[in-house]
């Protein structure tokens, strides 16, 4: 079965000439994965989304993460369409920011207070500014391949989209601000000691997706976390954990509480930035941590944050939603289990097939490599099979499998998909393989 997409096509032209590069995010867009037209999608419900050719698709893609209980969930458009009737936006506060804020200290200890804005990049993007409010000092050290959205100080050695597109180090960054970045790479303990021994005292921060998903889904060594977080103190400067992936992907809660690392106090960061799940598919973002940090921010600090829509009252009520949804025992398990067998299958699927994969699982999402080594770092997750995966993804796509059209992106579960979809995607996958 191959699907056609003429509606998809002659709607991608038409988007080309009004749209840069027809897309709103470059991750959209088919150039890492051989090029044409992106699938234009129509509808959502559950684990399927629909294009503007009536063709079904099994997604992974999760909208690169938010969409876990699957698109169109009844209780979060139930809460959205509740909220739209009251008025989308006031100004003003309202209770539901303080019911969310609640939902989010309770599951993650380290945030004294919060403060919402609307995406991952503005989350982290203040949570540096608050660092270095807060420390009087202006570096950043951060991890190869790590991406932490699009603000300038972050777009240094960026992980998957930019990576994707090969501008890790974007254009329109002032060296000036580029100098302030220090880059070193994830799991490597003696870099990150080196870069403090040499710029400690200038250090503001080390950022860190304490669980990366940004060049393929990596655990962290054991004891990388701790170590991080202790020489980073000793410089005197502050941790910050970007989980704007991470929170809400596992388990209930984040990175940071997760029980992969059982002494919670040794990783505890300073600073938490928060995205994509806690929204449940609206726009967001968050970001906390310690007390007398968080009192940098205005107006009780020095240090300026603002927004418009933050806050609003439709993304807000859809963030405590779906933290509701994920809150039914035993919904993190059932996604896991469903990932351990679709990542058995594609394993098994590609040794038939003599294809070489590494399997990177965590819990409900995994990462797939086409190469016969482990990826523990960036180093690792570029020196994989770019053009085996863009022609893997093509196959799959015309047999009405979504993924991300990114070898560094993650496949993600959500509490919709059903032991028939990851069978039927195994199938596919045997298929893709063997014509690879
Ligand atoms: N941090 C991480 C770890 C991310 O994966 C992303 C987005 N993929 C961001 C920050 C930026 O979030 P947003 O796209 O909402 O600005």
């Amino acid at each position: 079965m191959t699907i056609q997409r003429p509606n998809s096509e002659q709607l991608y032209d038409e988007a080309l000439q009004h749209i840069v590069g027809g897309v709103n995010s470059p991750s959209r867009s088919y150039k890492a994965v051989g090029g044409g037209a992106p699938v234009f999608m129509k509808r959502g419900e559950g684990a399927y989304f629909w294009d503007v050719d009536d063709n079904r698709y099994i997604d992974y893609l999760a909208a690169y993460g938010p969409i876990i209980t699957g698109h169109a969930h009844p209780h979060i458009t139930e809460a959205i369409v509740r909220a739209a009737q009251n008025g989308t936006l006031y100004g003003t506060p309202t209770e539901l920011e303080i019911v969310l804020a609640r939902m989010l200290k309770q599951a993650i200890p380290s945030l004294d207070k919060v403060r919402f804005v609307n995406s991952g990049t503005e989350a982290v993007m203040t949570t540096i500014r608050v660092a270095r409010a807060y420390t009087k000092r202006s570096k950043i050290i951060k991890f190869a391949g790590c991406y932490h959205g699009h603000s300038d100080l972050v777009l240094v050695a960026a992980g998957s989209g930019p990576s994707t597109l090969g501008i890790p180090d974007s254009a329109g960054v002032p060296a000036s601000i580029a100098n302030e970045v220090i880059t070193v790479p994830f799991n490597d303990l003696a870099a990150l000691k080196a870069a403090l021994d040499r710029w400690g005292d200038d250090t503001a921060a080390v950022m860190v997706e304490p669980i990366v998903g940004n060049f393929g889904m990596v655990m962290p060594h054991e004891g990388f976390l701790e170590g991080l977080c202790s020489l980073t103190r000793e410089a005197g400067a502050l941790v910050i954990y970007d989980e704007v992936i991470s929170a809400f992907r596992f388990h209930y809660g984040a990175a940071q509480t997760y029980a992969a690392f059982p002494d919670r106090q040794a990783i505890e960061p300073d600073l938490t930035a928060l995205g994509k799940i806690i929204g449940g598919g609206l726009p967001i973002g968050a970001y906390g941590g310690r007390r007398a940090i968080m009192e940098q921010v205005a107006p009780l600090g020095p240090a300026y944050q603002a927004g418009t829509m933050a806050g609003n009252p439709a993304s807000i009520s859809a963030g405590i939603a779906c933290l509701e949804l994920l809150q039914e025992p035993g919904i993190y398990d059932r996604m896991d289990a469903l990932a351990a067998k679709l990542a058995a299958g594609l394993q098994a699927a590609a040794k038939q097939n003599g294809i070489p994969l590494t399997i990177n699982q965590i819990r409900g999402s995994f990462s797939a490599h086409f190469c016969d080594h482990p990826i523990t770092n960036y180093e690792e997750s570029q020196d994989t099979d770019g053009e085996l995966f863009g022609k893997f993804f093509k196959l799959m796509l015309d047999q009405g499998i979504n993924l991300a059209p990114s070898k560094y992106e993650a496949w993600f579960m959500t509490t919709a998909h059903t032991e028939a979809d990851i069978d039927a995607t195994i199938n596919a996958a045997n298929y893709a393989f063997s014509r690879l």
